[in-house]
């Protein structure tokens, strides 16, 4: 069986820690974290995390701070300042019903409001580096609390200065919308073809958020207690992006595959689709792993705890195939997206 760290991840695994202490505001934040035996782990919503069954050995911190109240406000922008342990959907949910945009694409996405600066999360066009303004820290380095501006978070796709680093504790976030009936221009291509809409048309809030929710349940990237496809962290892999040279031999390699899925960037750099590459080196959805883990049945991206018993091992047992069989046939490597605990791939 897995271990009781595993009961904090939404892909239930993960084996026991020394010490798990729960923290309601952000000040026990800043308390538990100076009282802890090291090492410490800040966690969440645990849902993008990969916890190796040893577990942890030194402290968890639970995030569990809660409450969002407006900072800020003249006629074109409010500025709500948001407690790390937010759950990050009651907050886009505020959002629209109170007519603010800016977050209505990122409907659905499971986890805390803290979490959301560490990897820039995004989906359907809209990424929180968009409307962050600043994110309230607890700094290990310097025992200050301080506001890091956006300008200096370092955001990138999937990622920021805050990503693999423990020298940070989020506490809150500021995100600076718009208070406005419609969406923003919907950018991305499937999202406007559910709408209805051509791409850079707006919407209501409320049809972009009920659009979004109804994309993502139908690939189980919605939390839902009864799918077993949801045990997961969502996408496993960041779309990789490659420099011309590799772009190249990929184009190469796939040449008889068609017209693979291909974003440019800047600097000559083009992402290209995990999912694609997943899925055309003969990995199917629903494909087995070891052990009870298997690729969700709805979407190639996502690894699944599929029995619900499966242990880490097998899980990147299962990643470990996958990213070598890609890269041997198309000589791209995938990457994963979650953070990855005491264990390796
Ligand atoms: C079904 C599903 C769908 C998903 N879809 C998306 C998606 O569309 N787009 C996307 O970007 N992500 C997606 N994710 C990934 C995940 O939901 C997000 O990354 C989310 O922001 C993680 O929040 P969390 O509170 O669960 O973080 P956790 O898993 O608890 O933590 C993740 C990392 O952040 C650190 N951390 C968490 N809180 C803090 C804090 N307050 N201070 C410092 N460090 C902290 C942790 O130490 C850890 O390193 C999905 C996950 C699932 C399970």
């Amino acid at each position: 069986m897995p271990g009781p760290l595993a009961s904090y991840t939404t892909l239930r695994m993960g084996g026991p820690a020394e010490r798990i202490v729960a923290a309601g505001t952000a000040d026990e934040i800043v308390r538990a974290v100076l009282a802890a035996n090291e090492p410490v782990l800040i966690l969440a919503g645990g849902s993008n995390v990969v916890i190796g069954d040893s577990g942890f050995p030194g402290t968890v911190v639970l995030v569990r701070s809660r409450g969002l109240r407006v900072v800020a406000e003249d006629a074109g922008s409010v500025t709500v300042r948001v407690e790390a342990g937010e759950p990050w959907d009651d907050l886009v949910a505020a959002t629209v019903a109170n007519g603010w945009a800016g977050l209505e694409c990122l409907s659905g996405i499971p986890g805390s409001t803290g979490a959301t600066p560490i990897q820039n999360v995004g989906a359907y066009g809209q990424e929180v580096a968009e409307t962050i303004t600043g994110v309230e820290v607890y700094d290990r380095a310097e025992g200050t609390r301080q506001v890091i501006p956006a300008a200096d978070c370092g955001f990138a796709y999937r990622g920021s200065i805050f990503k693999y680093a423990d020298r940070w504790v989020v506490l809150s976030v500021d995100f600076r919308l718009t208070p406005s009936p419609l969406s923003g221009p919907v950018r991305y291509a499937e999202l406007a073809r559910a709408l209805g809409v051509e791409v850079g048309d707006q919407v209501p809030l409320a049809d972009a958020r009920a659009a979004v929710l109804r994309l993502r349940a139908g690939k189980g990237m919605v939390l839902d207690a009864t799918d077993p496809d949801t045990r997961s962290v969502g996408s496993f892999f960041t779309n990789p992006v490659l420099d011309r040279a590799t772009y190249e031999l990929f184009l190469e390699r796939a040449a008889e595959l068609g017209d693979p899925p291909a974003w440019p960037g800047a600097d000559g750099m083009v992402k290209v689709s995990a999912a694609w590459l997943i899925d055309k080196a003969g990995f199917a959805k629903g494909h087995p792993g070891p052990d009870g883990v298997a690729i969700s049945s709805k979407h190639t991206l996502a690894l699944t705890n599929r029995s619900g018993t499966a242990h880490t091992v097998d899980l990147l047992a299962l990643a470990a195939t996958i990213r070598d069989t890609v890269h041997a046939r198309f000589g791209v490597t995938l990457h994963p997206e979650p953070v990855l605990i005491n264990c390796a791939l």
